[in-house]
């Protein structure tokens, strides 16, 4: 907290407490982008539990990516972002490929697909998400954090 020789009326010493504290918390947030897609995994809004705890930080931020649909693992994201030609699927090359058309649509991967979901079995579990990117070949297992 910056020192001041000038005298501070409770108030403003209070606020000043307060942004200092604040800005304190949010290094300590923005520092970490695993507790970042931790937030976003655990937040009301989601019904995941802490499945994440055990995975190693690249697994978490690479399904995160696929949850909220801009991951760099398809085509139409690179493109998007310019470090690709073609917003095209390389695996059906019928349809631009996007998270849904990976997840959902592409034919290339209806084996795959039925395998990790079997009919009317589909849910959003990260773990079985993971497994089918796995299947399909676009993640490797992770290694384990090395922290
Ligand atoms: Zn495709």
């Amino acid at each position: 907290m910056p020192q001041s020789t000038v005298p501070m009326d409770f108030s403003s010493a209070t606020a000043a407490l307060k942004r200092h504290q604040q800005s304190i918390a949010e290094d300590r947030y923005l520092s970490n982008p695993h507790a970042r897609v931790h937030r976003v995994f655990t937040g009301s809004e989601h019904s995941y539990q802490h499945w994440q705890r055990d995975w190693p930080r690249d697994q978490c931020v690479t399904v995160a990516q696929v949850c909220m649909g801009h991951s760099p693992l398809v085509a139409a994201y690179l493109h998007r972002i310019a470090h690709w030609d073609s917003a095209i699927c390389p695996h059906c090359h019928s349809a631009d490929e996007t998270v849904e058309h990976l997840v959902f649509q592409c034919p290339a991967h209806d084996h795959a697909r039925r395998d990790t979901w079997p009919v009317d079995t589909f849910t959003t579990d990260p773990r079985r998400l993971w497994s089918y990117l796995e299947r399909i070949g676009v993640v490797t297992p992770p290694l384990p954090d090395r922290e």
